[in-house]
This record gives structure tokens, sequence and C-alpha cells, in this order.
């Protein structure tokens, strides 16, 4: 999966030939965007000036624990990547960004720092703010700044303008520890990319995968996570940012673009099973709460949005709802599609409607007959501290 023994035959590659192997493996950045990395890298290294290397690993999305797998269990491939990524740009700075509450995988690279050649790259860990939205990369740099987590208009990218106006290459942590075997083998990388997931919500076997792009989405819950106990009501393979699949379409294979095409995303792989007796309105209103909750309250379409989003599905999964509140709701949605200076607020609107339009039928029976056709009770799956975010983050003690 990863590497570190292989970094001797790394050491003759020259800044545009580590940038040339990386755009040839084909590497796309595991935060969420799936952005091919070695255009991120070019776009720094053309900037020239003092370019400065980030680290993200301020992960945050529900359920999603893949990130601090791999600053546990693999701080060194974390610190190659680091390395080779300012021998590419030629900074000789970086740092690590964490959450706050970070403190063991914080330890972890300061452990691996400790042991390993940087090459003359001062790099320094750093902890933050805990909030959602401060992994968000402009957020990142507010908060190295000493400012509040809010994020920035883009616009300038950090590429061009990042942490005090220098060009800043903000990485993922995971995309950075895949960096090394990118670099060595970019054919052999490409031929055989996998990715890490984290596997959450109702199902036997919770837990962190690597699994290859491409497996079908079924083949990863039955195999890796031994089935759902219940049967499979819906799942989102992007945790929050991206509509549910229904049950037939489990076929879809985990690929970023094959998901988008089937109308949900892949995002940080924060797999979302949810049980077939569950309410799937009690989970969109948990959806809207958890964008409500978590906007940062800089851009008004986007607070004002998500909490309109979040009241109009409590109140149908209350069977309160009137058909003509759903056209409210989609009158909000396409406004705040268009808002927002991240993607939260777009995200909000498409991962909310996408649920609602995958589930008429069930919408339609709270409307019509005000009351939910599975039984289902409450279910609250994004809430802060909800069982199903319990029990994915309990994997993390045992790895
Ligand atoms: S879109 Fe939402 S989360 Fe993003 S900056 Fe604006 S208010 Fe904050």
């Amino acid at each position: 999966m990863f590497i570190t023994d292989r970094m001797s035959a790394m050491e003759g590659f020259d800044a545009a030939e580590l940038v040339r192997r990386l755009q040839a493996s084909g590497l796309r950045g595991r935060g969420g965007g799936w952005f091919p990395a070695g255009r991120k890298w070019n776009a720094v290294r053309v900037e020239g000036g003092e370019p400065l290397v980030v680290g993200n690993g301020a992960e945050g999305e529900p359920g999603s624990v893949k990130d601090r797998w791999v600053m546990l269990n693999r701080p060194r491939d974390v610190l190659e990547g680091v390395r080779l990524a300012a021998r590419a740009l030629g900074a000789t700075e970086a740092v690590i960004y964490l959450k706050g509450s970070f403190a063991a995988p914080a330890a972890a690279l300061e452990r691996a720092a400790a042991e390993v050649a940087l090459g003359g790259v001062v790099l320094t860990v750093q902890r933050g703010d805990d909030s959602y939205i401060a992994g968000e990369e402009t957020a990142v740099l507010e908060v190295l700044e000493g400012r509040r987590a809010w994020p920035r208009a883009k616009p300038p990218l950090p590429a061009a303008v990042g942490f005090r106006g220098r060009p800043t290459l903000v990485q993922n942590v995971e995309t950075l520890a895949r960096v090394p075997t990118a670099i060595a083998d970019p054919e052999a990388f490409r031929a055989s990319e996998g990715t890490l997931v984290s596997l959450w919500g109702r199902i036997r076997r919770p837990g962190v995968y690597e699994v290859p792009l491409g497996t079908p989405l079924h083949r990863i819950l039955d195999e890796h996570g031994e089935g759902a106990p219940d049967g499979v009501g819906m799942v989102f393979p992007a945790g929050p940012s991206a509509p549910p699949l229904a049950p037939d379409q489990l076929d879809t294979p985990l690929h970023p673009d094959l998901l988008r095409a089937a109308g949900s995303g892949l995002g940080t792989a924060a797999i979302l099973v949810i049980g077939s007796r569950t309410c799937p309105l009690a989970v969109g209103a948990s959806l809207a709460s958890f964008f409500e909750r978590e906007s940062c309250g800089q851009c008004p379409p986007c607070t004002v949005g998500s909490a309109r989003l979040a009241q109009a599905l409590r109140a149908v999964e209350n069977a309160r709802a009137r058909p003509a509140d759903l056209d409210a709701l989609a009158e909000t949605a396409g406004f705040m599609s268009s808002h927002g200076y991240c993607a939260h607020c777009r995200t909000a609107a498409a991962s909310v409607t996408g649920l609602l339009d995958r589930f008429r039928t069930d919408v339609a029976a709270h409307l019509e007959a005000r009351k939910c056709p599975r039984g289902g009770g409450p279910a609250d799956p994004f809430a802060v501290d909800s069982p199903e975010r319990r029990a994915i983050e309990a994997t993390l003690d045992g790895r």
C-alpha cells in the first residue's frame, strides 16, 4: 500500500522530474475533492517565491477516521510525502495541521519526525481548532495565521496566495502518504491504485480498509463490513458530502467520477450504511441538522439556508409539512447552490435535495399518510456523539 523503503531510488530525481512523475501517476487528492495532486504541485511550483507545504490532517467529516489512521500507522509515509513535496516545490518549511483533539496522531508524527531525515525541511506539527470547517484548506491557513477558522473566498487559490501571501501547497495527509509510492513507479501506481475508506453505520464490522478504486460498493459492505445486519436502506459513499445511493445502486464502483455519474460522490470515502428499517426522512433531518450546525456563520445564504433546510426536513420527518413546503425547500436549495465562500453551502443543498429526490416514495408517504412507511424510529447518525460515530472512532483504539 504505502512505502518507505524505496526512498533512496528517488534521490536522483530533480524537482521537475518529481512533479512529472506525480502527474504521470494520476494521484488525486484524498481530502474530498479528488483534484490531481501533480497539477496542484505544478500550480505552486510556477509561482516561485517562498513556498510552504501544509499537510492537512484536520479530518472532520462525520465518520471519517482514515486520516487519523494514516497518521497513527504510517507517519513516516506522510513525512516522506512532505519531504518530496518540499523538494519538488523548493520549500524549506512545512507544517502538518491537525485538530486540537488529535493528540495521539500529533505525537506519532512528532516521534517519526525525530527519527527520519527531512532533507533540511523545518517541520512543525500544529494542533488548532476542533470545528468541522477548520479542515477546509483556506480555513486551515486562517488558523495558521492566528485567526478564526473562516474559509476565504476563492480565487485566489492557496497555490498562488496562501499562508501570509506565500504560494502554499495544502495537501491531505493520506494523499501525502501515497506520494512516495506514486513517484517511485507511476505506471504501477496508476494500474492498481487503492484508497482508504472509513466504513461506518449499520454494518457488522466498521473500520478503516484499503480498497482498490473501482471495487463495487456491495463488495466493500459484504467483504470488509461483513454485511448489514438488517439489510441496506441507503448508503452515503461520501458521508454527508454527497447524496446517498439506494440499495439498487450498490453495484456502483468506488470511484469519484463513477459515483458522481450515479448522482452521489466519494468525498473522503466515509461510507455510511443506513439500515433498511431506518426512516430515510429521519436521516435527512440528521443530515440537514449537520449542515446547519457546522455552517461557520460567515455567509448568510449558507447560515440562513441551512437552517431553513433543517427546519423543513424536521417538519417532513414529523409529518407536519405540506407539499408546498417542499417547493419552498427546493427554492432555498436552488439559491444555496450558487453561493458561499466554501463548498459547505452548495454541498448542503445538493445532499439534502438529492436524498429527498431519491426517496420520493418515503417523502410522499410522510406527506400523505403522515407516518413513516418503514415504521422507523428516530435516527441521528450525523450527530456529534451518535452511536454510529462513536463506533467508527473506537476502531482507532484497536489499530
Ligand atoms: S459557505 Fe458556509 S461554511 Fe463556508 S464560509 Fe460560508 S458560511 Fe462558512
